[in-house]
């Protein structure tokens, strides 16, 4: 495997995170005896294995059935155009016809790349404008180039490792009486959960500012976080309060804390980090 160095600010965040998820997880396996690490990493290594087998099987023929764009579409164009500028493979893209789910990339292993549109938000022509569609493309295209789907599948080999090791751990720790030494070895799991979720997170701001570069059009992806807010109600949440400085103060709580939570940063945020970026940017 190739190791790159970070290419911003955001990917060297995740991967210091990623060091310290995957040093936490070693550890943890290595503190086993030898019998139970080795069938801890066999385990690990069983449900990675099958977990890319059962994507591959079920996706593989979920995408393969949906209908492909035609060559000369607008998105097609876009996800050419954005895939040669990256230097990546142009994914085959698809229109996905069930209305509810997100346009979204995906990918069956790491070289098969399907681009899923959703037809409901794509095709719709009173709906995202061709600028805003480029923002998403480009926005998605930048996943591929960072190779953000290999690298959530080593670390959720990684956390699999950690909850198998930590789990074994804990039982054997309860059997013993010790309960309370029990609680505190098991409480890392939800804190690396909630540092994977920030890794998440630096990756979505990564794939936004790359997608600025891609396209040289910030007002592009603004404009579609825009679109996509109101979609997902964080914008009607927040005309909803508006003018309410008690219901807006609590809305941000809200939405501060439901954020921790969330592979998505805020809509505003990423709106902001994109205005940010732009005035250090400079078009190659
Ligand atoms: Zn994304």
């Amino acid at each position: 495997m190739m190791i790159k160095m970070p290419e911003d600010k955001y990917q060297l965040k995740a991967a210091f995170t990623r060091a310290a998820v995957y040093a936490v997880s070693a550890v943890s396996v290595m503190s086993l005896d030898r019998a139970d690490a080795l069938l801890t990493l066999g385990l690990t290594m069983g449900i990675a294995a099958y977990s890319a087998w059962d994507i591959q099987k079920k996706h593989g023929k979920r995408f393969e059935a949906m209908p492909e764009l035609d060559e000369d579409h607008h998105i097609v164009q876009a996800a050419k155009r954005f895939s040669a500028r990256a230097g990546v493979k142009a994914p085959s893209v698809r229109v996905q016809m069930a209305g509810e789910e997100k346009p979204i990339i995906d990918f069956i292993g790491t070289t098969n790349q399907y681009m899923i549109v959703n037809a409901s938000e794509f095709m719709n022509h009173n709906n995202l404008s061709d600028e805003e569609k480029d923002g998403t493309i480009a926005h998605e295209i930048a996943h591929i180039e960072h190779g953000d789907v290999t690298h959530g599948q080593i670390d959720n080999a990684a956390y699999i490792a950690l909850c198998i090791s930590t789990i074994g751990m804990a039982a054997e720790q309860m059997m013993q009486g010790h309960i309370a030494q029990a609680l505190l070895s098991s409480s890392i799991l939800p804190l690396v959960a909630l540092a994977s979720r920030y890794v998440d997170r630096q990756t979505e701001y990564s794939a936004d500012q790359r997608g600025f570069e891609l396209t040289d059009d910030k007002e592009a992806l603004i404009s579609g976080f825009r679109h996509f807010n109101y979609v997902s109600g964080e914008g009607e949440l927040k005309d909803m309060v508006h003018g309410h400085p008690i219901a807006t103060k609590l809305l941000n709580a809200y939405l501060a804390i439901h954020e921790i939570f969330s592979e998505h940063p805020m809509g505003q945020k990423r709106i902001a980090a994109l205005e940010e970026y732009s005035k250090v940017y400079k078009p190659s």
